[in-house]
């Protein structure tokens, strides 16, 4: 308790009296309780336990003996509780009950552990008795000269260590002073070198909030640096040979009275490219009117600029890595999603599902499971494809909250069937993603990502036209297909032509979240 005491003192550093104060008293406590512990140790009942079964022994014996009943040891047991309860010198009664006792034992049939207790006991018993006969007062008084000699060398030497310590410190030293040499003999801080080399470096003024001077000379009285490094303490101490350089204090702004207030960010829309996501969270600014209390004036100035909140759309730069991300929309379909499985599959490919959430139920479970089993991102493309305002497949024709129920009932459609938290990568109905959309869903999304080819599949243009599109990809592409919606037998029939068809150019087949591990293009 006392020493939470002394660590919550007010200054955070207790003081010397106080740390004495616990200290001592926590010292005292342990003494006294060292004391009872040591007096337990030997005390009766302990010897009890130790001694007892000697003393019972012995009692027994000597009882045997005697052919009395065995009661020795009961009164051993009672002169000790006598020794150690009277005090301050009851250790002629216990040595005396000792004695008789050990007496008795030995005339008995004295054992090695009576020995041995009745030894233990003298040790405790008679020391003070030694202590006062005329041998321990000589043997006290040698002591004490000896001692006496003792500090009396110790003196010696710290006085002849403190004599070279005084030497030493105040032996000058030689310092460079914006590159002249000055001797320092007295203190030697930084503060003395300026004023040993006549205050080489001019003192700031204390100026106005609009940085008018008020008084000449009462800012900051100097700058420095020792041997390169910038200090801000003149009381720091210097050794021979270090070099400082002083220059001109700074000015000393007067006191004032000051208000912030916010400075509202902007949003702005950045760029091109398939990968829509939130580049820069934004931050508000900060404006500051304050009035100085010397001059009365008053200024504003920006304190914090705001930062834009940027929603960027841009191109993964890929490099040489020869990557495109194939996308399949509007599914599951009973069976053309299956079938488009078997061809990533045979191809090495990994692709991005963006499923619509009331396709999912009992009978297409199992393929949003397959998906994902074999390594594909499954994402949503909303609910029932925005159109469950009968207004459309366009989110920004629904209301705030449509929208953002649309993806969050699309997510969960996702993750009731796979057990896992949905990925968080969505693609909006026909790709409307204006700004306001998007800002009414931001939190709910990492990005929302469009493409680079469409093959216009949905069309039926004929699967070669279909495999045409998918041929022309370069890297870093994201293509457009759909493996629900209607009969999806042409995109089946394109892949099989197309994907045999870039892996022999050197493409790799990789998901929409692989594909936003490459840095941005910046255009
Ligand atoms: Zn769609």
């Amino acid at each position: 308790m006392s020493t939470s005491r002394s660590g919550n003192h007010p200054s955070g550093r207790p003081s010397v009296a106080g740390k004495r104060t616990v200290h001592g008293s926590g010292s005292a406590s342990k003494y006294s309780r060292d004391s009872y512990v040591g007096r337990r140790s030997s005390s009766p009942s302990a010897r009890r336990t130790i001694g007892g079964s000697s003393v019972a022994h012995d009692a027994d014996d000597a009882a045997r003996m005697a052919g009395g009943t065995g009661r020795q040891g009961a009164i051993a047991d009672a002169s000790d509780t006598g020794r150690y309860s009277v005090a301050p010198d009851p250790s002629s009664t216990g040595r005396y009950a000792a004695d008789r006792y050990a007496g008795r034992s030995s005339s008995g049939r004295p054992s090695v552990r009576s020995g041995r207790t009745n030894t233990r006991r003298s040790g405790t018993s008679y020391e003070p008795l030694f202590d006062e006969s005329a041998d321990g007062i000589g043997r006290s008084i040698r002591r004490r000269r000896a001692l006496t000699r003792g500090v009396i060398a110790l003196a010696a030497i710290a006085v002849a260590i403190g004599g070279v310590v005084f030497f030493m410190s105040n032996a000058p030293i030689t310092v460079s002073v914006n590159g002249n040499s000055i001797d320092l003999s007295g203190a030697k801080t930084v503060q003395a070198a300026f004023e040993a080399a006549g205050e080489p470096a001019k003192a700031g003024n204390l100026v106005d909030v609009e940085g008018a001077t008020l008084e000449e000379g009462k800012g900051y009285q100097f700058s420095f640096a020792v041997n390169g490094q910038p200090g801000t303490d003149p009381t720091s101490p210097l050794k021979e040979g270090d070099a400082v350089v002083f220059s001109d204090g700074g000015d000393i702004e007067e006191e004032s009275d000051s208000t912030d207030e916010p400075i509202p960010h902007e949003t702005v829309d950045q760029g091109y490219g398939p990968i829509h996501m939130v580049d820069n969270p934004g931050a508000d600014g900060v404006k500051t009117t304050k009035t100085g209390k010397i001059s009365g004036k008053t200024v504003t100035q920006t304190t914090a600029e705001p930062q834009d909140r940027v929603y960027r759309r841009y191109y993964p730069d890929t490099g040489e890595d020869k990557v495109v991300a194939l996308t399949f929309d509007d599914g599951p379909w009973d069976t053309s999603t299956a079938e488009i499985l078997d061809i990533l599959k045979a191809n090495d490919a990994k692709a991005t599902f963006f499923t619509v959430g009331n396709r999912i139920d009992d009978s297409t479970a199992d393929l949003i499971k397959r998906e994902v089993a074999e390594g594909h991102q499954v994402c949503t493309h909303t609910w029932d494809h925005a159109a469950g305002s009968g207004q459309g497949v366009n989110l920004s024709f629904m209301s705030k909250d449509e929208q953002r129920e649309e993806i969050t009932k699309g997510m969960k459609a996702i993750s009731d069937v796979t057990g896992q938290e949905a990925s968080k990568v969505i693609r909006s109905p026909g790709g409307n993603f204006p700004t306001e959309v998007w800002m009414n869903v931001e939190d709910l999304i990492t990005a929302e990502i469009g493409w680079d080819i469409d093959t216009e599949d949905w069309r039926k243009p004929g699967s070669d036209a279909i495999a045409q599109a998918i041929k022309c990809a370069t890297p870093g592409d994201v293509i457009l297909m759909h493996d629900g919606g209607g009969d999806r037998s042409e995109t089946v029939e394109a892949l099989k032509e197309a994907l045999p068809y870039l892996k022999k150019q050197g493409f790799r087949f990789i998901t929409i979240d692989e594909l936003m591990q490459y840095p941005k293009k910046d255009i």
